[in-house]
């Protein structure tokens, strides 16, 4: 656990920092008389009911009654928690923060050694491109203007093997190998990561810059882009390019665009589009998905539109289901095959982006149209397979209201009829359907409703069991497709029955409700299998044994007939 943050420190950031930068950060500010007024970040107006004071150093608003200081609506408007809101600020004056001995002190001061040294790495590699022409022409042939370059705080690498180390003065060459902008190669020499490369600071949320990604700008210095190597600070699985500009630029976010590419992001913020951010070379995850979900509602979803942008659309719409609820929603966008959103808004504007953006797909409808293409919906098989395959996917999904309109999406395509999922019915009365016995009717009922009862049944159902079952009227259907698909789910167990004659009956025994547990439904589904069985038996049995006496009193005919035939002849 990292130590606390002295009370005293607290106290000097608050005496640093203005409420009025702060919020004039994120809020549109107008000075009117002594305070500032703005429209209210924290809920819908059309005017401005939100005051800040700079002489109290405090915020309010009339209109929802939200108040409190700069920590307080730091914590508030990015949604961080107090020790994050106060790194935050802190890193917005240049102050790293202290902690009071706590029990990984070391790995704090390590990590706040190296977020100094970023920070002068940055400043350092900022200087540098202003004054490299090769730099800020690539930089301009690509669009990006000096303004955009300031706000992402974009930077040049010099070539040359040891320039960092020897530019940057009061940084240990320790802390700069911690930070993973000096390398260790062989014979323990140490060299600059980034040469000859335009670099793209990286930002956690909170506005410190913890890795770089960096452009080669030359024709031999080896990969096109290079990220800062893993760190205890930097981890590219969790980090996203441009979120932290993204929220110091939008107030409120509405959505977020997730792309491949720092020059995407670049790009897009140049055309005006600033609510977009990227994954450092790796496929969008699950924690990427908590993070931004964090800050948005929407989440759009940018790919390539070649094999590979599809599999990877695939891939992160797999990871994103855990993360979506009724509240918080993905939808895809592929570009055209040989474009990026690069070179696409660069070509086309913004306003053909944003309207691709507009008819972006629901991931879910992307996810049902990709798992039913092969197949087809006309017959029965293809209807239960497609069932089967949009199970696991229905399994990932948090429970809640978008689950189950995805689920009754699904019962739609498949056709599963309404009143199969409308719970109380009339009841239907036995005679109404299959003249089965009640027992029968039970025992059917339960394994529509729980198909793994099959499943459950140890050797006393052996093979005669089974071949009596399978001359149930009713019973034998489910029966049948359960020996041949053992893992099926009670809906798709109905999706195969479809054509059954019995199919209504099935219905209205699974919207039956049932009062008992699973677990005395799995002792009554097994006796009462039992009871069945030898009914079954003991009907057959009889039935033989009636055969027999017909049989017999046949040859007793006969034996009449002949003995009278004798009795005649000897008449
Ligand atoms: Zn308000």
């Amino acid at each position: 656990m990292p130590g606390r943050i002295p009370q005293s420190f607290i106290n000097d950031l608050i005496a640093k920092i203005d409420i009025v930068d702060v919020v004039g950060e994120r809020v549109d500010l107008k000075k009117e008389g002594k305070n500032y007024n703005g429209l209210c970040p924290f809920h819908n107006e059309k005017t401005p009911s939100f005051t800040v004071s700079p002489d109290k150093q405090f915020f309010h608003c009339f209109g929802c009654q939200e108040s409190g200081t700069a920590i307080g609506f730091v914590m508030l408007h990015d949604r961080l928690t107090f020790v994050e809101a106060i790194e935050s600020l802190a890193a917005s004056v240049g102050m790293s923060v202290p902690r009071e001995a706590g029990s990984s002190r070391q790995e704090i001061s390590a990590n706040n050694k190296s977020i100094e040294a970023i920070a002068k790495a940055v400043d350092f590699y900022k200087q540098q491109l202003r004054i490299s022409t090769a730099a800020k022409k690539y930089l301009q042939g690509r669009g990006i203007t000096g303004e955009l370059a300031r706000d992402y705080q974009l930077g040049y690498a010099p070539s040359g093997w040891q320039t960092l180390e020897n530019g940057l003065e009061g940084v240990g060459l320790e802390a700069l190998v911690d930070a993973g902008l000096v390398s260790e190669g062989k014979n323990k020499k140490h060299y600059d990561r980034f040469r000859n490369r335009v670099v793209f600071p990286i930002r956690n949320v909170k506005g410190q810059t913890i890795g770089f990604g960096g452009r080669s700008i030359g024709d031999d210095d080896g990969p096109k882009y290079l990220n800062s190597p893993e760190t205890e600070l930097f981890k590219k699985g969790e980090e996203l390019y441009g979120l932290y500009e993204a929220r110091k630029s939008n107030s409120r976010l509405h959505k977020i665009i997730v792309v491949e590419g720092y020059m995407d992001v670049l790009s897009l913020a140049q055309s005006g589009l600033t609510n977009v951010v990227a994954t450092l070379g790796t496929a969008t995850n699950e924690t990427h998905f908590y993070k931004l979900f964090k800050y948005t509602d929407e989440v759009v979803l940018c790919f390539d539109g070649d094999g590979a942008g599809r599999q990877a659309g695939w891939k992160a719409l797999e990871r994103a289901l855990p993360a979506l609820s009724d509240q918080k929603q993905i939808k895809l966008i592929f570009v055209p095959e040989g474009e990026d959103p690069d070179t696409l808004v660069r070509k086309k504007g913004a306003e053909h982006f944003n309207q691709q953006i507009k008819n972006a797909i629901s991931g879910l409808d992307y996810l049902l149209e990709q798992l039913s293409s092969p197949l087809n919906l006309e017959s029965l098989d293809d209807r239960a397979k497609f069932y089967g395959l949009c199970q696991p996917y229905i399994d990932k999904m948090k429970a809640g209201i978008l689950r189950d309109l995805f689920k009754q999406k699904i019962d739609q395509i498949v056709g599963l009829r309404e009143q199969t999922k409308q719970a109380p019915r009339p009841k239907r009365s036995f005679s109404e359907g299959p003249k089965v016995s009640r027992l029968e009717a039970k025992l059917c009922g339960y394994l529509l409703k729980y198909p793994d009862l099959w499943s459950q049944l140890d050797e006393s159902f052996g093979e005669k069991e089974l071949l009596l079952i399978n001359r149930c009227e009713l019973l034998s259907a489910p029966v049948k497709q359960l020996q041949k698909h053992s893992t099926l789910e009670s809906e798709e167990l109905l999706v195969r029955l479809m054509d059954e004659p019995a199919y209504d009956y099935f219905c209205s025994l699974l919207n039956k409700p049932v009062e008992i547990g699973i677990e005395e439904m799995e002792i009554e589904f097994r006796e009462g299998l039992k009871r069945l069985t030898l009914k079954l038996k003991e009907k057959e049995e009889l039935s033989s044994s009636d055969k027999l006496s017909e049989v017999a009193s046949i040859s007793d005919l006969k034996r009449f007939v002949s003995l009278k035939k004798n009795e005649i002849s000897k008449l």
